[in-house]
């Protein structure tokens, strides 16, 4: 029996395409899988796609890249976190930054401490306790310390990039580890009778291109996963009301600043991602309650620099592929779903696809059991974040527009819902499976939107209230003066662009 995989075709040259391509290359550099990219550049790619979480920093590290690398290659600025304007109500802003908040003391969550002393009057908030959103706030920034004096100091970063250079840079890492490349228009698929496996794809050109697995990264049409073996898809816009979005980018009016911003408005929300050369913006909102013109006027006059591109209008169903990996295709990145990029997690969501890609790769044969496992695991990843996203919306204090007062009303899903229930009630977090943001993140967002418990734990009261006051006085002190020793970010970047 000879079933293994033997040639592997990556149908699209977007952001997924090249990340799989580069990551899949690389991994199997000594086999004699051979992968071959087709794309087409009559048909292009959505070119947007420009905020990250850090795990895109374990990504291309483990292609043996550096953040320089990567970051002069793409035109990069460092975030450390998303600051969330209008959200809760006009006027209130908030970070999400990506770490932790103050110190755990003796198994007791710092939030215990934290809102113990809130009930007393105190008036800091969380971020006042964490070294990345501090240095967010004050624009400046310094990468993590390898080996961090206090838990204080634990935070991470992700960067904004320029999404058509990334795609070219690990296009070239790709093809000079021997990944092939075809540029043409897939304009047939040709499958098995007895299975309805696919066997190639025809091209414009008239050739056939054979493989024994295909990745479909072809965007949002799924053109293998849904447009060929027509998976089905599971829509979510029952929960998540925005479907489309205009992109536009600006001109810099002004340095960079290490993280994003997103601002509530009447009918969903705006964009704003720096980049070392432009800045790129955009509107995502609901079709359902405001028009085109209308979206896009709101926009433009929201703009802070001169527009250098066209505005782009995309549309879109929030919601996930019933199956990610369906007979011998699987589908990544837009082919295998979307969320609004509000906590910036597509990309996120094509490293792990690929990740469980090598995990459960079919080297001796397509086995049921590795794609059942596949499924199972895309779908609960997808689900985890589909309920953060909506928790922004559901947790809003707005009552201004239709928009805000239906998905302050609307239902949510049951996993959220029980989620939210033992966080009021006890301070507790609620972990599933799979989850892609961990307690802090959740944190971050209840108390941007004043969801507290009225409780805190009862081991915090075995503490002297004098000696928690001093604890947090000292750990504000301790990370004003890492900000007030940090360069700012203008100058971290003019030092890494200059050294190049
Ligand atoms: P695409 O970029 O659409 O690529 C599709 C490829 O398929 C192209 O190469 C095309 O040539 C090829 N193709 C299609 N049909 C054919 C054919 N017949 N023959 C040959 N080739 C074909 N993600 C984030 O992580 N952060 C963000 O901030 C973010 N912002 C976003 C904002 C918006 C409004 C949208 C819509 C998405 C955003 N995303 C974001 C998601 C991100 O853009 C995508 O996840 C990412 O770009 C991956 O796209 P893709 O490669 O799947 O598809």
């Amino acid at each position: 029996m000879n079933n293994a995989i033997k040639s592997v075709v990556i149908v699209g040259g977007g952001t997924a395409g090249w990340m799989a391509a580069a990551s899949l290359q690389s991994h199997y550099a000594n086999t004699d899988i051979t992968f071959t990219v087709v794309d087409s550049s009559q048909i292009g790619t959505i070119g947007v796609g420009e905020a990250t979480i850090p795990t895109i920093r374990r990504f291309y590290r483990n292609l043996g890249l550096s953040d320089r690398e990567v970051m002069q290659a793409t035109q990069a600025t460092a975030k450390l976190g998303i600051q969330f304007n209008d959200w809760h109500s006009r006027g209130s802003s908030f970070i999400h930054p990506f770490g932790l908040y103050g110190q755990e003391l003796r198994g007791i969550g710092f939030h215990h401490f934290w809102l113990k002393m809130r009930q007393n009057g105190l008036q800091s908030r969380l971020a006042d306790y964490s070294l990345g959103a501090s240095l967010a706030l004050n624009e400046k920034f310094v990468p993590p310390s390898a080996n961090p004096p206090s838990s204080l100091s634990v935070f991470d970063w992700a960067l904004h990039l320029d999404a058509s250079r990334f795609a070219a840079y690990l296009k070239k890492y790709a093809l000079e580890r021997g990944c092939k490349h075809v540029d043409d228009v897939i304009t047939d698929v040709r499958r098995r009778p007895e299975d309805g496996f696919i066997t190639a794809v025809r091209l414009e050109g008239g050739s056939d291109l054979e493989g024994d697995l295909f990745i479909d990264c072809s965007g949002f049409r799924g053109l293998l996963i849904e447009e060929t073996l027509g998976t089905g898809y599971e829509d979510w816009s029952h929960w998540l009301r925005c479907d489309s979005a205009y992109a536009v980018q600006t001109e810099n009016q002004r340095e960079p600043r290490p993280y994003t911003q997103v601002t509530a408005l009447e009918s969903g929300w705006q964009w704003k991602i720096p980049l070392r050369h432009r800045t790129g913006n955009g509107h995502v909102f609901s079709g359902r309650y405001t028009d085109d013109q209308r979206a896009l006027d709101l926009l433009l006059s929201r703009l802070e620099g001169e527009p250098i591109t066209e505005p782009r209008k995309l549309s879109f169903v929030p919601g996930r592929r019933k199956q990610a990996w369906n007979k011998n295709c699987i589908s990544l990145g837009l082919s295998a779903g979307f969320l609004e990029p509000l906590e910036s997690t597509s990309i996120a969501l094509i490293e792990t696809g690929i990740e469980r890609i090598k995990q459960l790769f079919p080297t001796q044969g397509f086995s049921q059991a590795c794609i059942d496992e596949f499924n199972q695991v895309t779908a609960e990843e997808y689900e985890r974040v589909r309920d953060f996203i909506i928790l922004h919306y559901k947790a809003t204090a707005r009552r201004d527009t239709e928009f805000w007062r239906d998905c302050a009303a609307a239902e949510i899903p049951t996993t959220l819902e029980k989620k939210i229930a033992l966080f009021k009630d006890r301070g507790y977090f609620l972990k599933y499976r799979w989850e892609m943001f961990h307690p802090a993140s959740w944190l971050a967002i209840y108390e941007g939107f004043d969801i507290l418990p009225e409780t805190y734990d009862p081991g915090v009261d075995a503490f002297e209230e004098g000696y928690i006051a001093n604890s947090l006085a000292a750990m504000q002190k301790s990370l004003n003066g890492a900000v007030a020793a940090a360069p700012s970010h203008q100058n971290f970047l003019d030092e890494l662009y200059d050294n190049n």
